[in-house]
């Protein structure tokens, strides 16, 4: 979800990860615009991003595994920190 910048050893690099991040549910928020067919409500009326059936959000770019519309991701995905607690969870359990 976000460029490569740390170089601790074992630290996580996106350049170098199956965009793990990306199989997470991401909840849309009201300053989201993203395009009406890369996204779907669930039955709780959550408004989210739509997942393929290979797990991952539809918007990933998977020929290169990154985000497709970076420049207009949702800010959940613009608040997503690598390295940090939640991607190490995430990496390990993948
Ligand atoms: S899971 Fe972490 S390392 Fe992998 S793409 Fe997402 S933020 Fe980057
Ligand atoms: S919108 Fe982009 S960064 Fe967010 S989950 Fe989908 S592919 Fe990943």
């Amino acid at each position: 979800m976000t460029s490569p910048t740390s170089r601790a050893p074992g630290a996580a690099r996106c350049s170098a990860c199956e965009a793990v991040c990306c199989r997470l549910m991401v909840v849309l928020q009201p300053e989201d615009h993203i395009p009406d067919h890369l996204t779907t409500y669930l039955p709780t009326g959550l408004h989210v991003m739509k997942r393929g059936e290979d797990g991952w959000c539809v918007a990933l770019n998977s020929a290169r595994m990154n985000c497709g519309i970076y420049e207009t991701r949702p800010s959940v995905c613009r608040r997503f920190v690598m390295n940090g607690p939640y991607c190490k969870a995430i990496r390990a359990e993948y």
